[in-house]
């Protein structure tokens, strides 16, 4: 039978799948299992930050599972070190602690905001406020934290402690931070909620505020962190510094993982015993994240990304189809016009190109380092399809 029909019978039905078979990939090509070609313009959903197979990325991870794949963080290993430092001193963080998904990242910040509050301030103060239309993940708590009502079904009970707060409102969110409220969660950038940027006054609105009450922010970089929106993490394009950040999609090139970095203030918090993982910080993906930062923590690469992300607004914007470029860097969202999200990703398949949709809206997310030519061709395809 077919893959198709074997999905169907061995696989639990969680995913509407293209009907693609993908087999192999370079850079920012990637082929199906009947020779199509097509460009990749979703990096696996950000993840891919240098692409398909990058040769630097290859011999890392190979040259480290061949040495030494896995340990248990019971003992000390050098890949885990090294990204530690690297990320700490490129994002002036004081350290950092390594899981295996941005879901298992945002319940480590979490369970750090609601320890601060309890060391410093006893039981009670646990409330944890996030914005409408966000996205922190699939367990049960991130399920809760998401603010998107039809995330919150069939599962009940949900955890407590979650309240929402519509994205911009300031007013809304002084009235939410209650004596309660010990963080605030937001996505600089809401990915799955449309490629819908903060904007700059309700970000300093919110840092202001908290900072006032003692109650963290914490930034959910899952998506917009490691260099997507032209610098390694977006609370730099915004000029300010969470308590608490939360990365993984684009940090190991490919590899699953997450990571939380955590202030002076934040930063002694958890100690022995407090969490843990036994995969989390593991060597052979360590050393992909390592590979990852050697390359995307360069103002030159960091550069590129502003300019490839420039030259896609520019491509894009004016139309027939698109309403609205949205989105900063090479993270970028079409609001359409007299289409759907769905038809032109429809199109783009037939046409070569693979692109993503967020809610009601186009979404895209290149490789990093795809090259001009690469990019260029693919620009071609979308707006060929955005004006027909
Ligand atoms: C994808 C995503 C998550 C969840 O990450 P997983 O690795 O799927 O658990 C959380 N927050 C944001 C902003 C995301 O984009």
């Amino acid at each position: 039978m077919s893959i198709f029909q074997d999905d169907k019978d061995y696989i639990i039905g969680t995913y509407k799948r293209f009907p693609l078979v993908l087999v192999k990939g370079n850079g920012a090509e990637v082929y199906d299992d009947k020779g199509g070609r097509y460009i990749d313009l979703t990096s696996g959903i950000g993840v891919n930050s240098l692409g398909f197979c990058d040769a630097g990325w290859v011999s890392a991870v190979s040259g480290q599972a061949a040495v030494l794949q896995h340990t248990s963080n019971l003992y000390y290993t050098l890949p885990q070190i090294e990204a530690a430092k690297t990320l700490t001193t490129a994002t002036g963080y004081k350290k950092a602690f390594f899981c295996n998904s941005g879901a298992e990242a945002n319940e480590c910040a979490i369970k750090i905001a609601r320890k601060y509050s309890f060391d410093k301030y006893g039981r009670g103060r646990h409330k944890i406020i996030t914005l409408t239309d966000s996205f922190h993940g699939r367990t049960m708590t991130t399920l809760t934290a998401t603010g998107q009502e039809v995330f919150h079904n069939f599962f009940f009970p949900f955890a407590e402690g979650f309240e929402y707060c519509p994205a911009g409102d300031a007013a809304a969110l002084e009235k939410a931070l209650t004596d309660d409220t010990c963080a605030v969660m937001l996505e600089f950038v809401q990915g799955e909620g449309g490629v819908k940027e903060l904007d700059r006054a309700f970000v300093d609105a919110v840092f202001e505020l908290c900072g006032k009450k003692d109650v963290l922010v914490i930034a959910d970089e899952v998506q917009s962190g490691v260099g997507r929106t032209g610098r390694l993490l977006t609370s730099q394009v915004f000029g300010v510094k969470p308590d608490i950040t939360t990365l993984a999609k684009g940090l190991g090139g490919g590899l699953p993982v997450g990571a939380v970095l955590v202030s002076e203030k934040t930063a002694d918090v958890l100690g022995y015993s407090h969490h843990g993982t036994t995969f989390g910080g593991n060597p052979v993906v360590m050393a992909g994240v390592n590979a990852v930062l050697e390359r995307v923590n360069d103002d030159a690469f960091l550069a590129a990304v502003r300019e490839k992300g420039d030259y896609m607004r520019e491509r894009l914007s004016g139309r027939r189809h698109v309403e609205e470029v949205t989105g900063i860097g090479m993270m970028v969202g079409l609001k359409l016009k007299d289409a759907t999200a769905a038809e032109v990703v429809a199109k783009g398949i037939e046409k070569g190109v693979l692109m993503l949709t967020a809610k009601d809206r186009v979404r895209l997310l290149p490789p990093l380092n795809i090259d001009m030519k690469l990019l260029a061709e693919a620009m071609d395809v979308a707006a060929a399809i955005l004006d027909e």
